[in-house]
């Protein structure tokens, strides 16, 4: 249980910062800014070494993502696709690790937000820190959701809904298809940094 105070203690840090300086909307329209000037890096947060650094960002053709990607990783991830409920491989699945973005390899969920919602898509309350990932308004279907993708190769991940479970009363429904998951051995991430 350790390491898991210690992420909510990261993730206390990183609101205290947001509440004292910057809401996520401006962070999201910071992220848009960057896009738009051609900034080629992303500061990112890594589990494993419990570091943050920045990398560049990632940027493919559609043809260089579809050879990468199985059709259906790439309808999710780059054409704002939806995986069927209870059909994607992590819907059900409870190991400890790390969910990484299948597109990029980032580290994007701990397996310790990990929650049973019931909806049939995996579902976090939140991501591994604030800047891994980057939101848009989803005016879609008639409906307007707040869309969820990498901030490193901006692939599609899913939808953020405010009925999650506390600490952060978000729901982050996330498409199997978007998700590589890599297992952390139990107490690693407390030996690093
Ligand atoms: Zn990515």
């Amino acid at each position: 249980m350790r390491h898991t105070r210690r992420s909510f203690f990261q993730w206390t840090a990183g609101a205290a910062l947001l509440a004292a300086g910057r809401s996520w909307g401006a962070l999201a329209a910071d992220a848009a800014q960057a896009v738009g000037a051609g900034l080629t890096e992303v500061d990112l947060y890594f589990v494993a070494e419990a570091t943050r650094r920045s990398v560049p960002r990632v940027v493919r053709s559609e043809d260089q993502w579809r050879q990468q990607l199985t059709p259906q990783q790439y309808h999710v991830t780059r054409q704002q696709g939806t995986e069927r409920a209870y059909t994607g491989r992590y819907a059900d699945h409870h190991e400890h690790g790390v969910y990484r973005c299948v597109g990029c390899g980032t580290d994007l969920f701990h397996s310790d937000t990990k929650f049973e919602s019931g909806t049939g898509w995996p579902s976090f309350y939140r991501p591994v820190a604030e800047g891994n990932v980057g939101t848009h308004v989803d005016r879609a279907w008639g409906m307007v959701r707040t869309e969820v993708h990498c901030a490193r190769c901006e692939a599609h991940l899913g939808h953020i809904f405010p009925d999650g479970p506390p600490p952060t009363g978000l729901r982050y429904c996330i498409n199997s298809a978007s998700l590589e998951f890599a297992p952390l051995v139990a107490g690693k991430e407390e030996t690093h940094g």
